[in-house]
Formats: structure tokens, sequence, C-alpha cells
């Protein structure tokens, strides 16, 4: 027989080992991770490496990322509470709950639907309604809601898209994992502002991202 593993020591480990240890100081994005069970988000298999440090399979050759990437991403969105944001790619819903408790609404895309059908299931079992999911492509956007100030896409794109950038309001942020040109292999964490005088980007780290699958990006292409 195994045991059930002590859930709440592993997320209070993760947070003290993986998020604050390194580089993570937003308290609320803290408190949130802190109380978000992760291991409602991954597949049976693979829930007692809920808290591993490191990005689990969810199906369908999706991945779950690694708590401290999406902690990074959250802490360079800078959310105070009051936000609409735009996910790109909700996959498992974990990050997509955690925008729920950081920011006043949020719009997911997804466009695998059986994956946004299963992360309805846990974000309404955790009583979490200040959200709306989407199956499509996020390439796109969701322009009847915009302007969003942030968006976060967790599927490496090629370039950045711009009906995205379009979506991003005065003030807003954008962080989104882009492949490089050079080397498709390689992919870049790129932060976008959006400023009264346009737009300002600023790359952060190199990051391992599953692409982003778009036939818009693709018909942009030729
Ligand atoms: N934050 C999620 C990451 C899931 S992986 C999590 O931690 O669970 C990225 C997701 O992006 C996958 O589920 C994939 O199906 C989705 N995706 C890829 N291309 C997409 C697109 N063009 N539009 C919407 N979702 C996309």
């Amino acid at each position: 027989m195994t045991e059930t593993p002590d859930f709440q020591a592993l997320r209070a480990a993760m947070v003290r080992e993986q998020l604050v240890e390194r580089d993570i100081a937003d308290q609320r994005v803290l408190a949130a991770m802190g109380r978000l069970e992760r291991e409602r988000f991954v597949p049976t298999a693979y829930q007692a490496h809920a808290y591993a440090d490191r990005p689990l399979p969810i199906g369908e050759g999706q991945t779950i990322s690694q708590p401290y990437v999406v902690a990074y991403m959250l802490q360079n969105l800078a959310l105070n509470g009051d936000e609409r944001v735009l996910e790109i790619g909700t996959g498992s819903g974990y990050q997509t709950a955690l925008l729920c408790l950081l920011a006043a609404e949020v719009i997911s895309i997804e466009r695998l639907e059986n994956l946004s059908r299963q992360a309805a299931a846990r974000l309404a079992a955790l009583g979490l309604s200040n959200v709306h999911l989407i199956v499509g492509d996020g390439w796109l956007g969701a322009p009847q809601f915009a302007p969003y100030q942030a968006i976060v896409v967790s599927a490496a794109a090629a370039r950045l898209p711009k009906p995205l950038l379009a979506q991003l309001d005065e003030g807003g942020r954008m962080v989104i994992p882009v492949r490089e040109r050079r080397n498709p292999e390689e992919q870049t964490l790129v932060l976008i502002r959006r400023t009264r005088c346009g737009l300002r980007a600023r790359r952060l780290c190199g990051v391992r991202f599953v692409p982003l699958i778009s036939d818009q990006a693709a018909a942009q292409d030729n």
C-alpha cells in the first residue's frame, strides 16, 4: 500500500525552496501558490510528484509548467488584483486558477477541447468563477473582451502575435516565450509593456515550452 503524500507540507517546501530561495518575492504570488492545491491539476499517476521542480505530462503531449516558471511569469505580470487577464494555453488550468486568485477576471484560451473541459471541471470544483474558458486558437486572442491589463502565453510562439499586442491595454504587461529565429530549439521569455509611447520589449531568460500551434500564425508566414 502506498501512503498519501502530505501535500500541504510538500506545497510549503515548494514555495520555500523553489520560489523564495530563488527570486520570487511577490507576496501575492507566494500566497496564492502556497494555497492552491497543485495535486488537483496533475494526472493521478503523477500526483506524488505534483510539487516536483519540473514540468509534468498532462496528456495530449502537453505539460503542466514547472512551479518556478509559473511563479516567474506571474511575478513579471505584476498583478494587483484589478486586472482583466488573457491567458493562452489553459492546459491543466493550474496557472488559470492562480490568475483567478491574483486578478479580477481571467479569459483563457486552449486549442485542445479535452484539456479545456478538464480544466473547467477543476476550476468549478474550487469555486473559481471569475474565469471564462474558450476553445480556439490563442494566436488571435479574444478581442471581444479586450483590452487586457495583462496577457500571459504558456506555449512558445515563432514570433510575437500581432493580435495579442493589439489587445494589450496601455500600462499593460505581456509575458510570452518566443522561439529564437536562428535556433528554434532555443526559446526566450519576453516581457512586453505597452506605455504611452508605444511597446517596450525586454528579454527575461531562456525557457522551454511546448510550441504554440496556430494555423493563423502559419497563414501569416506566407
Ligand atoms: N499553463 C499550462 C501550460 C500548458 S502547456 C499548465 O501549466 O498547465 C501549453 C498549452 O498551450 C497546451 O495545453 C497546448 O495545447 C496549448 N496551446 C498550444 N497552442 C495553442 C494555441 N494556438 N491556442 C491555444 N492554446 C494553445
